[in-house]
């Protein structure tokens, strides 16, 4: 490869933090060491050892993406996902960071001796850098200090059942005692909204067709969970935030309460912006996750909130499983849509599946790089490290052809486990190269991905800064 540690990257559409134009991007001891004008640095700028030119042509030149929301699940279910092929995944999408959620594997990061394990396990396994989520669970708020010490990015809590027994969700007390303790450590506290007494009261019609899933998990369960969880973040002062938003009824509540000083921010996903309810085969538990993929409205409420800067990050929450649990037909499971595991693997898809389906909408790449890169680095303060094409960063870098399409074959990709909903699509943008801090990521040489931890005094979100 010869452009594997190439000084100067070039290329005729580099998407910078002020928008997309031809520029030069010189690069030293794995950070961005200047942005020059397109065509200005020669040959002979080359400060690194076997440092050459690499001229991209009109290949777009992108920040890596930083996916904040990844389920690793190693150790304990390596079978569902490991750290080798998660990162290669990564990689293999544009994916440049992840931080790895503290569920689902055993131990749970909910102890300094669980995230003692995943980071021992996690050791020179990992092709991208990697960060940890703390997990708050109830009864271990004495946990949370120490966690918030060794560098966790935040901690994540459930308000319904997570589907795994060693990290049960919070109730109302324990959610306030946890907040609380955030609040007093500075701590962003990511949270799982859906209401279970909202679930518990909705009709639980079990079988093949996707529309009695998708009622046995409503809307209304998100929008009660996250006004309870807003109520608490007013009382106690905590920064939250608002894992995977998949109904469009949340979005009310958040401007309210934002106008009304609560720090909040919150996510969405690939799949709930680019599938919907309607698309789903009776059977196609690849598409189940929780919350939903909800209907085609829904879908392009998501899509206005999006561009009017009311998510802070699109990101994955890449939850696999092993193709028995998801119940597949095809691999002889019942189809169940209520027995399935739930969750969706696209770590390495979900670049181009939201580029495919932005372009189609009139956006353009500097928003997807916002929404995929430079916004999931501010929610967990890598603002100025990770998340931008900007002297000073490191020199994280995809270079991604905004034209290219593919079929997606799950066989073929770095997932530990063939099955994904983009099964069969086409998807325009293809990663043709990923540069980890100025390296080209080869996924069949030594992996040199590092651990990374909360950088102190994170830049804190203001709720005003996402409403422009
Ligand atoms: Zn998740």
């Amino acid at each position: 490869m010869p452009f594997s540690q190439p000084a100067v990257i070039r290329s005729r559409r580099v998407v910078l933090p002020d928008g997309e134009r031809p520029a030069d991007v010189l690069i030293r001891d794995g950070k961005i060491e200047q942005v020059a004008a397109y065509g200005s640095l020669l040959a002979g700028d080359r400060p690194d050892g076997d440092g050459g030119l690499a001229d991209l042509g009109d290949t777009a030149l992108l920040p890596g993406l930083v996916d904040t929301h990844v389920h690793v699940n190693e150790p304990g279910r390596t079978e569902w996902e490991g750290f080798a092929t998660a990162t290669r995944a990564a990689a293999a999408g544009g994916v440049t960071t992840i931080i790895d959620m503290p569920l689902n594997s055993v131990p749970p990061t909910t102890t300094l001796e669980g995230l003692v394990a995943k980071r021992k396990t996690a050791d020179g396994q990992a092709w991208v850098d990697l960060g940890f989520w703390g997990g708050a669970v109830p009864g271990n708020v004495p946990d949370l200090a120490p966690l918030h010490e060794a560098g966790v990015f935040g901690f994540k809590s459930f308000l319904a059942p997570s589907g795994v027994d060693e990290f049960p969700h919070v109730e109302a007390a324990d959610l306030e005692a946890a907040l609380a303790e955030q609040a007093r450590l500075g701590a962003l506290a990511i949270i799982h909204a859906e209401d279970p007494a909202v679930l518990a009261a909705a009709p639980q019609q079990p079988g093949v067709h996707y529309r009695d899933f998708l009622a046995s998990r409503p809307a209304d369960a998100e929008a009660v969970a996250v006004a309870v969880l807003l109520d608490t973040a007013r009382r106690t002062g905590a920064r939250v935030h608002i894992l995977h938003v998949s109904s469009a009824a949340v979005l009310p509540l958040l401007r309210q309460a934002r106008e009304d000083g609560v720090q909040v921010t919150a996510e969405t996903c690939p799949h709930y912006l680019t599938l919907a309810a309607e698309q789903v085969p009776d059977g196609g538990t690849a598409f189940k996750c929780c919350p939903p993929i909800r209907d085609e409205t829904n879908r392009d409420l998501l899509w206005q909130a999006l561009a009017d800067g009311e998510f802070i990050a699109v990101v994955s929450d890449h939850s696999p499983s092993t193709p028995d649990l998801k119940l597949l037909p095809e691999y002889g499971g019942s189809g169940d849509f209520a027995a399935a595991w739930g969750g969706i693997a696209s770590l390495q898809l979900g670049l181009p599946a939201i580029w495919t389906e932005a372009r189609r909408r009139g956006h353009g790449l500097a928003d997807v790089v916002r929404w995929m890169s430079a916004g999931p680095a501010e929610l967990v303060g890598l603002t100025g490290i990770k998340g931008a094409i900007a002297a000073g960063c490191d020199a994280d870098l995809v270079a991604f052809d905004p034209d290219g399409e593919f079929a997606v074959h799950p066989r073929e990709l770095h997932h530990r486990n063939p099955v994904t909903p983009y099964a069969g699509r086409t998807l325009t943008g293809a990663v043709r190269t990923t540069w980890l801090r100025g390296r080209a990521v080869d996924v069949s040489a030594e992996p040199f991905g590092r651990p990374l931890t909360r950088p102190v005094a994170a830049p804190t979100t203001t709720p005003s800064d996402r409403l422009s």
